[in-house]
Parts: C-alpha cells; sequence; structure tokens
C-alpha cells in the first residue's frame, strides 16, 4: 500500500479511536466515534470541493505540498493531465500529417459518414468539385454534387462499380468516382480528374462513327454494281467466281459498318428507357423462328418460365437475342441443340442461351466482348463472323444494368447468360396475361 495510503487509514484509525476514549469518558463511546466520523467526512468534502474548484481555476497550489492522500490524488490527477496532453499533442501531429499528404494527392478524397454527409475533404476535392471543407462539413454529398448516378451509386452499398459524372466547377470537364466503404459505416469517396480520357475515347468513338458512316455511301454503290454485274446474263463465265467472292466480302464489309455505327450509337446513349416493358419470352420465340432452319441447323428449344417484362428497348433486347442465338446456331452442329431460357426470380431475371455446340477454351472466356475479337479468326471470316456481336450484347446490357456470364467447355458446349437486376423488372396486367393466353 502506497505511504500516503496508510497514514490517512492509520489517521482515520487514531480519529475513530480518539472519539471512541472521549465519548468512553463522558460515557457515550459510540457518540464520541460518531462525532469522529463526522469531523473526518467534513475534512475530505472540504477537500474535494477544494479539489473540484482548483480543477476549474486551475490552482491546484495547495495539493503541491505535503504528502497527504489529496497530494497523492492530485499527483495522479496531473500525471494523466499530463499523459492526456502528450496524446492530443501526437493525434494533432498525426492528423496534420495526414491532412498534409491528402491535400497533396492529385485526386479528390472526401470522407463520408453513414448518411452520406461530409466529414472531411481534401484540396483536391475542392478544387475538382468545388466541396468546401469547413462550409460544406456535415452537408449530404449527393445535395452538393447533384448527379443521378452518384445518387444511385451511393445507394447500391455495395460501390462495386466507378461512375463518371460531368464536373461541377468544368464546363467539359469529367470526374471519375469511387466509393471505398471502411471502418464503421464511413466511407470514402474518390474523385479523379478523367476530362482528357473522356475526351479521347470520345474522339475515338466520333472517329469510328464517322469513318463508318463515311464508308456506308461508297459500299452501297459498290453493292449495288455487283450485284448488276452479278445478274447480268452477258458477263464472261471465268467473271462469276471473283464477282460472287467480291459480293460477300461486300456484304460483310456493310455488317462490319452497320454494327461499329450500332456500337458507337450504344456507347454514346445513356441508360436505356424504363418505360417500355419488353416482353422477353416473345423475342425468344420469334428467334427461334427467325434463326432454326429445321434440318439445317439444331434445333431450338424455348422455356420461358417468367411472364415478368423487362424494362427497356425492345429493339435493343432483340438484337442482343438475336446476337447470342445466332452464335450458339453458328457454333453448334445439326445433331446438337440450343436451349433459350427467360426465368426471373425475388432478385431479377436471367436470360440465357445454352447450346451444346463446339464450347470455347477457358483461356479466350475474358477476352470474348473485345471488339473484333474471334477465337479462331479463319473460320469466323468463313461463316461471317466480324467479332463485334458479343461487345454489341455487353453494351446492351450495360445500359439495361445487366451483365453477361459465359460458362463453356471446349467440346461440350457453352452458356451465354444474361443477368438483369429486379429493379428492371415489370409484371404484366392480368388483362395482358389473358390475352397472352388466348390461343391464336
Ligand atoms: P462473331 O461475329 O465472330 O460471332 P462475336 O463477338 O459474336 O463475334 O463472338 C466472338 C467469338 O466468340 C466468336 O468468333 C466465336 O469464336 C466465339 N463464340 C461466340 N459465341 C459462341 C458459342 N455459342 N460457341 C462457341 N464460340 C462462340
Amino acid at each position: 500500500m502506497p505511504d500516503a495510503s496508510r497514514k490517512f487509514l492509520v489517521g482515520l484509525v487514531c480519529l475513530l479511536a480518539a472519539g471512541a476514549g472521549i465519548g468512553w469518558l463522558y460515557d457515550a463511546p459510540a457518540t464520541g466515534v460518531l462525532a469522529a466520523a463526522l469531523i473526518a467526512l467534513f475534512w475530505q468534502v472540504r477537500h474535494l470541493l477544494a479539489f473540484v474548484r482548483a480543477t476549474r481555476t486551475r490552482d491546484f497550489e495547495v495539493f503541491r505540498v505535503g504528502d497527504g492522500i489529496w497530494q497523492q490524488i492530485f499527483s495522479s490527477f496531473s500525471y494523466q493531465q499530463a499523459r492526456a496532453a502528450r496524446y492530443k499533442r501526437q493525434y494533432r501531429q498525426l492528423l496534420r500529417e495526414i491532412r498534409k499528404s491528402t491535400d497533396a494527392m492529385p485526386d479528390g478524397a472526401v470522407i463520408l459518414d453513414e448518411n452520406h454527409e461530409i466529414v472531411m475533404c481534401n484540396r483536391a476535392a475542392k478544387a475538382l468539385a468545388g466541396l468546401k471543407p469547413k462550409k460544406d462539413r456535415g452537408q449530404r454529398v449527393d445535395n452538393i454534387l447533384r448527379d443521378p448516378k452518384l445518387t444511385k451509386l451511393l445507394k447500391s452499398e455495395t460501390y462495386a462499380r466507378a461512375i463518371e459524372i460531368p464536373s461541377p466547377v468544368r464546363d467539359d470537364g469529367w470526374l471519375n468516382c469511387r466509393v471505398v466503404p471502411y471502418g464503421a459505416d464511413q466511407k470514402l469517396l474518390v474523385l479523379r480528374d478523367v476530362t482528357e480520357s473522356m475526351r479521347l475515347a470520345r474522339m475515338r468513338r466520333d472517329f469510328v462513327a464517322n469513318a463508318s458512316h463515311e464508308l456506308r455511301s461508297p459500299l452501297t454503290v459498290v453493292t449495288g454494281y455487283l450485284d448488276t454485274l452479278a445478274d447480268d446474263e452477258a458477263m464472261p463465265r471465268d467473271w462469276a467466281m471473283p464477282v460472287t467472292q467480291m459480293q460477300i466480302q461486300a456484304r460483310r464489309m456493310n455488317r462490319i459498318v452497320s454494327e461499329l455505327l450500332e456500337l458507337s450509337r450504344l456507347e454514346s446513349a445513356g441508360p436505356a428507357d424504363v418505360e417500355e416493358r419488353v416482353d422477353v419470352g416473345g423475342l425468344l420465340s420469334a428467334a427461334r423462328r427467325a434463326l432454326g432452319m429445321p434440318g439445317d441447323t439444331a434445333p431450338i428449344d424455348v422455356v420461358v418460365d417468367s411472364a415478368a417484362r423487362l424494362r427497356g428497348s425492345a429493339s435493343e433486347i432483340e438484337s442482343l437475342i438475336t446476337n447470342l442465338v445466332s452464335n450458339a446456331v453458328r457454333h453448334t452442329p445439326v445433331d446438337g441443340s440450343v436451349t433459350l431460357t427467360w426465368r426471373s426470380d425475388a432478385d431479377g431475371a436471367e436470360l440465357s442461351v445454352t447450346d451444346t455446340g463446339e464450347g470455347i477454351d477457358a483461356e479466350h472466356l475474358p477476352r470474348l466482348t473485345e471488339r473484333f475479337f474471334r477465337v479462331d479468326r479463319g473460320r469466323a471470316r468463313e461463316d461471317g463472323g466480324v467479332g463485334l456481336g458479343l461487345a454489341i450484347v455487353k453494351h446492351i446490357l450495360g445500359r439495361h444494368d445487366g451483365r453477361l456470364e459465359v460458362r463453356s467447355e471446349r467440346g461440350k458446349g457453352s452458356t451465354f447468360t444474361c443477368h438483369f437486376p429486379a429493379s428492371r423488372l415489370a409484371m404484366p396486367s392480368p388483362a395482358t396475361l389473358r390475352g397472352e393466353r388466348r390461343p391464336a
């Protein structure tokens, strides 16, 4: 036991004993002890009040000298205080360092709390997005950076994707936004200036769209003359083969040009409209009728397990289905099979095209949606493939909040599945369903 505590206890016991002795002299030892206890209590309360006052006035003079219990309390109190002050200084220094380093970052960094309110932001966030570190503290970030895509990203809670939004401080400027969750419900919003890369991407898109557009007219003329030449009875016989070859290649160029134009249009358009309700099951049946040639292609089965409609663009979903089904048909022998499925549950819907055809080696799967990628270039050229179909599928899915999953095994077949979120689905009215069930 420390000295001061022992002294305090010995003093207390002596005081009580003295009280008992004096009380005994007057034939009332209990009253004597009680009186001594009251004196001890009064003494301690006085010191306690003095101590409380000293913590307010910061004048601890009376507690500084001596070796009593209160001097000991003061010494451990001042030790703790000095320690707390030291920690505070260290934390301040650390905070200054962190602030200096985040201010040196070229990217904007905004710390958000669980309500997406700004806790802190660095200098780059001010320069890139006009955020004011002091004035905007406590404001919801989506009230300042008003963009539906950012609101949606913050609501998504998975924060998986980065988005691009127009810069709020610079005409023609673009910001890339990424949300990184950390700690308990806190998030870091990272802003990056992507104006230059967006400008280059737009230049590339415009160039491809303009070049494709310009190629269209001369190609139409060439195709027209070739068709006339092919139909001309007076054409020398040894020209027949080269003219047919030219016709095939001209048609292929026409297809490339149309698909490039389609890709450019999809790339520059925003998300697909949600007003239109697409009957995916109906489109799958139509694709079976259009692309299944009994005897020439593998048989196509359609399995529709859901009446849900897809909110989006019917013409784009039709193009997506045509691309997937024509691929399946081209890569599956006549004795194989192709199955088209539409199903949905509470989490969303799936449109899948499964074939029992040649399949694709795993090493090629990550590159399938790249433009002009073909597993077997020579063969693709022969069967009319240009390598743009799956790139178109990917873009259409992107515009419908969907994603493509490909499962395939060489020699066994492939399944291309398009996943759509529940937010893109709508149930048709009972009247519409009754109308569909009625025999034609
Ligand atoms: P293409 O116009 O050549 O079909 P796509 O972009 O549609 O271009 O497909 C890219 C490549 O992916 C094709 O060249 C083909 O090698 C491969 N592929 C696509 N679908 C299938 C399938 N169902 N089975 C096997 N290979 C496929």
